[in-house]
């Protein structure tokens, strides 16, 4: 088996080529390296430097993994053109790849942000979705044109609607931010919004073993939510994260409700649909943060 996978230079889609390998498949990667990184990839992958937005070369795969992005949330507000290119337009001309080439199964890695703020908490797959960030705004076009794209032209997709994700190689997120402000001063932490924010985080070992499991799952177009089971305030990870470090820094919150414009504050999505088929989370949403924190010491060390 072959599998292409975009972003494969990144936290999560490193973890998935290195799964893709252990199990045998000749893996190629396709990133810019905008914020992966070329020692997170696996060996035995073979690596194309390219730009989605730009050009996709032609690769004929049996499996098609599509997790390149802008995964940053916060940057949405800011410069919504960024999130359009490497999101929206970037999914559209790998699938156009995809339809000339004749590759027909695609896995996408979506995000809890597509159904804004849920009044519904565990969220169902089925719930509205209406998202108030840009970035969750692009995630929803994307998986749009994948399921337009799988009933136009016979292709397969798995639709992954991820919680935050962390652990090993992670560049990003709430717990990064913590260790490198911390980094820069011992004493003082700064917590965006009022700290009570109040989120699902799921490991980065029980995301790959979901995305894996949610393939046993066969129609035209598969969508499963990704996540623990329960959720985190923020100021609890402000917590773990200075005792993980040895201190006692003064926390200083920004206020309000959101860390950043188009941040949800409380999000915990339902699992229900991917156990149905036997999936289990392993570890809860504090144990992912602490096994999380010492994997980023131990990787930023
Ligand atoms: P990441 O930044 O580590 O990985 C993204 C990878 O895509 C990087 O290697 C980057 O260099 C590459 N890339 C970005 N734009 C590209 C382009 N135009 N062309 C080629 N390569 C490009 O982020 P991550 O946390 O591993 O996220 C992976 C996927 O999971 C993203 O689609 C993200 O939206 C989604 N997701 C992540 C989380 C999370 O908590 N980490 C939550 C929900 C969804």
């Amino acid at each position: 088996m072959k599998a292409l996978v975009t972003g494969g230079a990144g936290f999560i889609g490193s973890h998935v080529v290195d799964r893709l390998v252990d199990m045998g498949y000749d893996v190629v990667v396709i990133d810019n390296l905008s914020s992966g990184k070329k020692e997170y990839l696996n060996d035995s992958a073979e690596f194309i430097h390219a730009d989605l937005s730009r050009e996709v070369p032609e690769i004929k795969v049996d499996e098609v993994w599509h997790i390149a992005a802008n995964p940053d949330v916060r940057i949405g507000s800011e410069s919504p053109a960024e999130i359009y290119d490497n999101n929206i337009l970037a999914t559209f001309n790998l699938l156009e790849m995809m339809r000339k080439v004749g590759n027909d199964r695609i896995i996408f890695t979506s995000t809890s942000t597509v159904y804004g703020e849920a009044e519904v908490i565990p969220t169902p797959e089925d719930y509205p979705t209406v998202p108030i960030s840009i970035y969750g705004a692009s995630k929803l076009a994307c998986e749009a044109l994948i399921t337009s794209y799988c009933h136009t032209f016979g292709m397969k997709s798995w639709i992954y609607r991820f919680a935050n994700v962390i652990g090993r190689r992670s560049n990003h997120g709430v717990i990064y931010d913590f260790i490198m402000k911390l980094k820069k001063n011992r004493n003082e932490l700064e917590i965006l919004g009022n700290g009570e924010q109040n989120k699902s985080y799921i490991y980065i070992d029980d995301c790959i073993s979901a995305m894996f499991w949610g393939l046993k799952s066969d129609e035209a177009v598969n969508i499963f939510n990704i996540g623990s089971d329960d959720q985190i305030m923020v100021k609890k990870i402000a917590e773990i994260v200075s005792e993980e470090m040895g201190l006692s820094p003064r926390f200083v919150f920004t206020g309000g409700r959101r860390g950043w414009k188009g941040d949800v504050p409380i999000m915990l999505l339902s699992n229900e649909k991917l156990k149905k088929l036997g999936w289990m989370p392993k570890y809860s949403s504090e144990e992912a943060v602490r096994k999380a924190v010492r994997d980023l010491l131990d990787d930023l060390s």
